[in-house]
């Protein structure tokens, strides 16, 4: 079968292995469409702990496919059936596991990350994701691309969860990637009020004011932005792009009582950001960090994907066979268009 594999900093290859064999308590699934995260990107120009080319890893945690083989003593699942894939599973007995939040477990394995993933044919899914829950069926009328997407979203989902979105409240989304986007979805869903929409790239800002022709552009500076629409403050802010510069600004856009949530990391070397703390306390103001999903997360957003409430068909931008993935990822890198997806036909 075609893989894409990590091999160590900067090297990653197709390549062609053994499909799995499973026992009895795993199941096989025939991968029919995989995205590329910021996460692949990384770890392709990074390198990743001991991954090298005696240690390969096949990269990909955002996926759907179809059940191919299912073992003796699986139950509730047939060859097949088309499903969505929730990446992150847990040791099944520590504290963050038994209250459900397998994605923080300590010794967590993840498809694409500690695990083969699913820029391949096939994937094993071991007994432990099975047995979690991390499978979730998608009906026949979503595309296998878009059920990929349901992992970023529940990502997105969780984010939003923990910051405790209201109805009414105005939202600032700055960075207006793949993720940003998915959380303009999401806020809609919510019920916010006002959208205000800021990116460095002129041209992110104008994409996502054409998709979304209610949500407010801000080009160039937020707090002018902002008071052009004569608007002192915002309830909401997601920084959706690794820059510290905007994650210190963003505490003065807040309203009293504001919240505010930093998704996804900063490079290495540039984690450290000095904030005003005072906006924090007299304020009263929230900044909640998010990571990953819970698979109850995971399932509400397959169902919302599944009950046709998320529009997440905006952001695919292309469609690789797995022998173009150099262009994918190259692509996925430079941030042109939005998500990449690798797909596997017969
Ligand atoms: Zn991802
Ligand atoms: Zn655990």
């Amino acid at each position: 079968m075609k893989v894409i594999r990590l091999l160590g900093k900067d090297r990653i290859e197709l390549q062609d292995i053994p499909v799995p064999e499973i026992n009895d308590d795993e199941m096989l699934i025939r991968v029919r469409a995989a995205s590329i995260c910021g996460t692949d990107v990384r770890m392709w120009k990074n390198g990743y702990r001991d991954v090298c080319e005696a240690r390969p890893l096949t990269l990909g945690h955002e996926f759907a496919g179809d059940v191919f083989r299912v073992g003796a003593n699986v139950a509730g699942y047939k060859p097949g059936q088309r499903v969505a894939v929730a990446p992150n599973f847990g040791c099944g007995t520590c504290d963050m596991c038994s209250s459900g939040n397998t994605h923080l477990c300590r010794s967590y394995n993840a498809f694409g990350v500690t695990i083969d993933g699913g820029f391949a044919e096939y994937v094993k899914v071991p007994e432990a994701a099975i047995r979690q829950g991390n499978i979730s069926p998608m009906d026949a009328d979503i595309s296998y691309q878009e059920a990929a997407l349901v992992e970023p979203l529940a990502c997105v989902y969780n984010g939003q969860t923990l910051i405790g979105v209201r109805p009414g409240d105005d939202a600032l989304i700055i960075g207006l990637g793949p993720i940003g986007l998915m959380h303009i979805m999401v806020a809609k869903l919510f019920g916010v009020g006002r959208i205000f929409v800021n990116d460095l790239s002129e041209a992110r800002v104008r994409q996502a004011a054409a998709l979304f022709p209610d949500v407010l552009p801000i080009h160039g500076d937020v707090r002018e932005g902002l008071t052009k629409y004569g608007q002192r403050g915002v309830d909401l802010c997601v920084i959706a792009a690794p820059a510290p510069a905007a994650q210190a600004a963003s505490l003065e856009y807040m309203n009293m009582n504001g919240r505010l949530l930093f998704f996804g990391g900063l490079p290495a070397g540039k984690e450290i950001v000095p904030i005003n703390t005072n906006l924090i306390h007299y304020n009263q103001l929230r900044i909640q960090g998010c990571t990953r999903q819970s698979i109850s997360e995971y399932r509400i957003c397959e169902k919302l994907v599944n009950d046709k409430r998320i529009p997440l068909g905006l952001i695919l931008s292309d469609t690789y066979p797995p022998e173009e993935y150099r262009a994918a990822f190259e692509n996925a890198a430079a941030a042109r268009g939005l998500k990449h997806v690798i797909a596997f036909e017969d």
